[in-house]
This record gives structure tokens, sequence and C-alpha cells, in this order.
């Protein structure tokens, strides 16, 4: 058995776990960043990273949940949405973000998709159009892509994206790495060390078996899935409690015109119900509605007939969802839906068709997709397995940075909150 001793060990390289690792590499500590995924090249942008990079796990009351298994966890496969963080962080938490978002958008060059880049989406056009009609704001997105770098008919985003135009965590581990952190690949965490009360490090496997690392600090940013596991192995309780996913329906009809042709995803959206009836509305592009993983995943294979498929179109609701499911050491997921939760789709499935109907869907053709969630967290809540400087109540110098700690969802992407979290947290520890 391999023996390594370092100051930081940073357990997961998605968005949390990278960032960390970059900050605190920027300031000259010892950090080692363990992935338990490969370091996918080939399929970044091809339908193979479905099976390679991309994976479905489904709860025992059968929702779909994606995450990205690979160096740079899921923001190689996400969207690339950008969301403030939501207000009560600070209000009710007590963590103000507020310097490190700016730093991060600055940084990474986050803004709205510019006019001239979307105006040839015309079957987008319409359904904005049409949200219009209905006094809904469908509006472009804040987007972690590079427009410059980005070709408009491209729709790729979800399978990986060749031309470097969206960020991925995988920026930060190749700057991490620049500045001395070491990056362990396909290395699976098992537990975290725990002695008389202090994390003295993790037991893990990799790829010549069984390894141990020592370190003065332990960070699991292992997303909201992966974290609660190793708390679990470890012997944290309550870890895996409130989970939360943030589920999405997608309703899809054919309509009068031809649908999206190459046109991006969730490049439009509107927040305007977030607040009053916790769920967002947005597009769908081309890929997913030209019989991607989504369409196989949620049934509309019945919908995908070769003369219907031109003129389809599709509106989705992503909703906040009630912390109510829970993790288990096994990696089970239990997801149950409380009402308020089958209220808020029920509103905001609703408010899909009616932008449809109005766009000149056929009220015949809906067909909708339930509970497909890619946002967990809320498995290591502060105020009940950490405390607000994200340290495990069960262990000193054992922390969590990612969406565990979220106490409930943000209602929106969480990718540049949590971002903003580990810049936070690299100044504390
Ligand atoms: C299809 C899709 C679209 C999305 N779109 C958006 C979007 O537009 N905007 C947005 O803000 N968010 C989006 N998200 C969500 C976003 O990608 C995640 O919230 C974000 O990546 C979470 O970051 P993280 O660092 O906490 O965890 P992750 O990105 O999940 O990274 C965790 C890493 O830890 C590794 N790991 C897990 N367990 C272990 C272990 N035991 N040992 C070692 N390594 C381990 C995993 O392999 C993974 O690489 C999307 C997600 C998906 C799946």
């Amino acid at each position: 058995m391999a023996r390594i001793e370092t100051d930081v060990i940073v357990v997961g390289s998605g968005p949390g776990g990278a960032t960390l690792a970059r900050e605190l590499a920027l300031k000259g500590r010892e950090v080692i960043l363990v992935e338990r995924g490969r370091w996918h090249k080939w399929s970044v942008g091809r339908l193979s990273s479905l099976f390679t990079i991309n994976k479905m796990v489904r709860s025992k009351e059968g929702g779909l949940m994606s995450r990205g298994i690979t160096v740079g966890g899921s923001s190689v496969v996400y969207n690339g949405n950008a969301y403030d963080p939501p207000t009560w962080l600070a209000s009710e938490v007590g963590i103000d973000l507020s310097e490190e978002v700016a730093e991060t958008k600055s940084e990474i060059g986050i803004r709205p998709l510019p006019e001239d880049f979307c105006k040839g989406w015309s079957a987008t056009q319409r359904l904005v159009e049409a949200a219009a009609d209905l006094d809904i704001a469908l509006t472009p997105q804040q987007k972690f892509i590079n427009p410059e770098k980005c070709d408009p008919r491209c729709d790729d985003c979800m399978l990986g994206c060749r031309r470097g135009a969206k960020w991925t965590a995988r920026e930060y581990i190749e700057e991490a790495k620049a500045h001395g952190a070491r990056v362990l690949t396909r290395a699976m965490v098992e537990r975290v060390i725990i002695e008389d009360g202090h994390a003295k490090g993790v037991k893990l496997r990799g790829p010549d078996g069984a390894d141990e690392i020592r370190a003065e600090k332990v960070v699991l940013s292992a997303g909201g899935i992966g974290t609660p596991i190793i708390l679990l192995h470890s012997g944290v309780e309550g870890a895996g409690e409130g989970f939360f996913i943030d589920p999405m329906n997608v309703v899809v009809a054919v309509g009068k015109y031809r649908g999206p042709d190459h046109e991006m995803t969730f490049s439009y959206a509107s927040e305007e119900f977030v607040e009053s009836e916790g769920y967002l509305v947005g597009n769908l592009g081309s890929r997913v509605l030209s019989g991607n993983k989504l369409m196989h995943l949620l049934s509309l294979r019945g919908l995908l007939r070769p003369h219907q498929l031109p003129r389809m179109m599709g509106v989705f609701t992503k909703i906040g969802d009630t912390p109510g499911g829970r993790i288990h050491a096994d990696g089970t997921i239990e997801k149950p839906y409380s009402p308020e939760d089958q209220e808020k789709f029920r509103k905001g499935t609703e408010t899909c068709k009616k932008i449809l109907l109005k766009a000149g869907a056929d009220p015949d053709s809906f067909t909708v997709a339930h509970n497909i969630g890619g946002h967990p967290g809320g498995t290591a809540a502060i105020g009940k397995v950490v405390g607000k400087d994200l340290q495990a109540y069960a262990a000193k110098n054992l922390y969590v940075c990612d969406a565990s700690v979220f106490p409930r969802s943000p209602g929106r992407p969480p990718t540049l909150t949590i971002i903003a979290l580990s810049k936070h947290m690299a100044k504390e520890i």
C-alpha cells in the first residue's frame, strides 16, 4: 500500500474541487486533487460521452439523475448557464459570496449571449415571441460560454464542448497543475481517516489498488451524491439526508413550423416564476429534440416518427424541490416528491404548454417526460452536518465544499454559486 502525505486533499474535480485546488495551489499550498473518473478526451463532444462520461442513475421512485464522472465533473456535460447565488445564502445562512461571484464572472467572462449570436435561431425566436404574447419574458441566458469560440449552430454542450467555448472545471485544474497541484485520476475515495475526532487523510482505491493519503486537511467536493456516500462510509451521521436534485419536466409537441434546427438548448429562459412559484422555464434546442439521450431516457420514442421530427419543439420546466430525499451508503437514492413539488411541476408544465400552444403546437401532440435532475445537493447541509465554515461537526479538519452544504435548493442552476463558495472557502482554510 502506497502512502502519500500532503497539506490538503481535495476529493472530486468538479467546479467545487477544481476551484478550491486552483485557489490553494495559487497560494502555494501543497494540494492533491483526487478524482474517480478518467481524463476523457476522445468522447468529449461526441455521442459516446453519454456512455463514458455522463452516468445516469435512477432513484427508487424512478426519477432519473445525471452526473459527469470524469475530470471536471458535471461541468464537462453541463449547459453552461450561470445564475447568481440565492439571496437567502447571505441573509439567512450568513455566507455573502458577492465578491467571489464578481471575481468569477470577470475571470471566466460570464455574460448573456449577445443578440447577434442568437438572431439566427428562428424556432427559438418563435417561442420567445409566443411567450411575450403571454407576458412571459424568455431572455438570453448568462452563460459560461465564450460566443467568439462557440458555433451558434452547435447544441452539443451536454455532450461536452470540443471547441473550448464552454468553460469547464478542467480549465481550473490545468491552472492548479501548473502551480504544483497533483491530480490523481481513476482514484475512488472510500472513506476519510478520522482519528481522535480529527481528519487525517483518506483511504482510496486507485488503478494500482488500495492507497492511503495523509493530509492536514481533507475537503470533500465529490458532489451532492458522491460526498454523502464518503461521509457515511466515514461514520458521519446525518449525511445523505435532505437530498434535492432540481428535477425538470420536458414538454415536447409537434408544431406548424419547422422546429429548432441547430439551435442551442437553454439559451433562453424565464426566471420570473422562481421566487413566486418555484420553477423556471427554458427552451429546448436541436440535440434534445433529435433523439439524444434525454429523448430516449424519457421514453419519448413514440414521438420520434421521421415525418414529425422537423416540426418538433419543446420547453422545459425545472423546479426547486424540497430537500426530502436521501442518499444511502450503498449509493441507492430515495427521492419522493412532496405535494408542494407536485404543484410546482403542475404549474411549470402548464406554463410550458401555454407557450408551446401560443407558438402553434398541436394540442393533441403533447408529451411530458418527468423528473430528470442534474443538480444534486443538500446532503451535508450547513447547520446539520457542517458549520458555516463548512467544517464537519463530526471531525476537525474535515470540510465539505460543494452543493451538499446547501440547506435547500437554490432553485437555479448552482455552478456559479459552487465556484464562488470554493473561492470563499480557499480564503479560510
Ligand atoms: C446535464 C447537466 C446539465 C447541467 N447544466 C447546468 C447549467 O447549465 N448550469 C449550472 O450551473 N449547472 C448545471 N448543471 C449542474 C452542475 O454541473 C453541477 O451542479 C456542478 O457540476 C456540481 O459541481 P460539484 O463540483 O459540486 O460536483 P460534480 O461536478 O458532480 O463533481 C464531483 C466530482 O467528484 C467525483 N467523485 C465522486 N465521488 C468520488 C469519490 N468517491 N472519489 C473520487 N472522486 C469522486 C466525480 O467523478 C465528479 O467528477 C448541470 C448538470 C448536468 C448533469
